[in-house]
């Protein structure tokens, strides 16, 4: 139990009610960002950096100091995708981070959206615009919680730093992989960890846990007949059927739970399935599908493939089919975070404290930022408040969240423990 002294009970009571009179430039701050399209090159877009320039001489002129990581990649003008790193320097050497992204993903069908996706329109709460949720929430609100404290001129006990990457969905091979590889001294695992780039409505939800994820192909390879003389085939359509629930059989020989997510088990999904033969009266004699599996950390990803390999190949082959199965994709899940650790702990607090809510440390089913942080055995913790409209049309973001986040950055920078 972490007991705050006065001065900071005040300090923070300061700082949250200035937080609410900042509402009219969180909200310009979201229109200067909604406008400066940062849609990475992999997607077609420009990249980063008139937003991380923008962004620079913003907290530069706050009298921050910002340093520049750039990633380099001659697909964008300047030759560099931006990593920025902005500084208050606190009364200790640990330091408090919270990492944004400054890329967006692109607007997708405009028809879909009802005003232009980079013009913010404001509805009342709402903002509207691409990126307003994902990740300019994250990037308004920390900086408004550091803004709080210069403004009153308030020295929080650890240092702040605030990272702003490029590149977040697409890889980040140009942002926070390159950051950590690159300048591994910036972070160290006494610092406290914040990415607020997921979480839950009701602001209770603390990432600390990935499954691992792996997608496989499936491709089953029979002979194409005539309908009417089946027996002249080999029906892949019919042993893909069969394969399919044979590999339900996963659900059983990995059946381990683990309370940290939601749902608690491995969880093993055919999803898409590609066109076979044109007309009705055809024996397909290819078929492929795909098979979603979502892994708990605990189980071994070589194990769950060899499986499927295993399972498919015995029930393809009793129709005489045989079977290819290729990786598409295979991310195993790092160490999650404690969910006992002091970041943890102090956004818990802080959530308590600002929204009256008890939040929880949990696991989702794969694919955050914060995995590169706990590969290297950095503990992070995902939060923010969301409504859930990340990369849709019409994306918006709530001015009363906006602030209820800074309010809870605010808290975490002020805690001692
Ligand atoms: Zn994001």
């Amino acid at each position: 139990m972490v007991i705050e002294g006065n001065e900071t009970v005040e300090h923070f009571s300061q700082v949250s009610e200035r937080l609410e009179q900042y509402r009219e430039e969180m909200i310009n701050l979201q229109r200067e960002l909604v406008s400066r399209v940062a849609v990475g090159p992999d997607q077609g877009g420009p990249g980063e950096a008139e937003k991380a320039a923008y962004l620079e001489e913003l907290l530069t002129g706050w009298g921050l100091r910002v340093d520049n990581y750039p990633a380099p990649d001659p697909r964008v003008a300047g030759g560099g995708r931006p990593n920025l790193v902005a500084w208050l320097p606190g009364q200790r050497v640990d330091k408090v981070w919270v990492l944004s992204h400054l890329d967006v993903v692109p607007p997708g069908d405009v028809s879909l959206w009802d005003s232009d996706p980079y013009t913010l329109r404001v509805d009342g709460d709402r903002l509207i615009g691409r990126g307003t949720e994902d990740n300019h929430s994250a990037i308004v609100s920390s900086l408004m919680a550091v803004k709080a404290l210069l403004d009153l001129g308030i020295t929080p006990p650890r240092s702040v730093g605030l990272a702003l990457v490029s590149d977040e969905e697409t890889g980040s091979k140009n942002g926070l992989d390159f950051l950590i590889t690159t300048q591994p001294q910036l972070f160290s695992p006494q610092d406290l960890i914040i990415v607020p780039d997921a979480g839950s409505p009701d602001s209770t939800l603390v990432e600390v846990a990935e499954k691992s994820i792996l997608w496989l192909r499936l491709t089953l390879l029979g002979k194409q007949s005539h309908a009417s003389r089946p027996q002249l085939g080999k029906n892949t359509l019919r042993a893909t059927a069969h394969v399919i629930v044979a590999l339900e059989a996963l659900h059983r020989e990995f059946a381990g739970e683990n309370p940290l997510f939601d749902p608690p088990v491995s969880t093993f999904e055919p999803t898409q399935k590609e066109a076979n033969v044109g007309n009705i009266n055809t024996i397909p004699g290819r078929d492929v599908f795909y098979l979603d599996c979502r892994v708990l950390p605990e189980f071994d990803l070589e194990r769950v493939k060899a499986r499927v390999e295993g399972i498919a190949w015995e029930t393809a082959a009793k129709f005489g089919v045989s079977l290819e199965v290729e990786v598409i994709q295979e991310l195993p899940s790092p160490t999650p975070t404690d969910p006992e650790a002091p970041v943890v702990k102090a956004l818990v607090r802080a959530i308590r404290e600002v929204y009256g809510r008890e939040a929880k440390p949990q696991g989702i089913g794969g694919g955050t930022v914060a995995a590169f942080f706990r590969q290297r055995g950095l503990p992070a913790a995902v939060w923010m408040t969301v409504t859930h409209s990340a990369h849709q049309p019409n994306e918006y973001c709530l001015v009363s969240n906006l602030v209820g986040d800074a309010r809870v950055l605010a808290h975490v920078f002020l805690s001692e423990g």
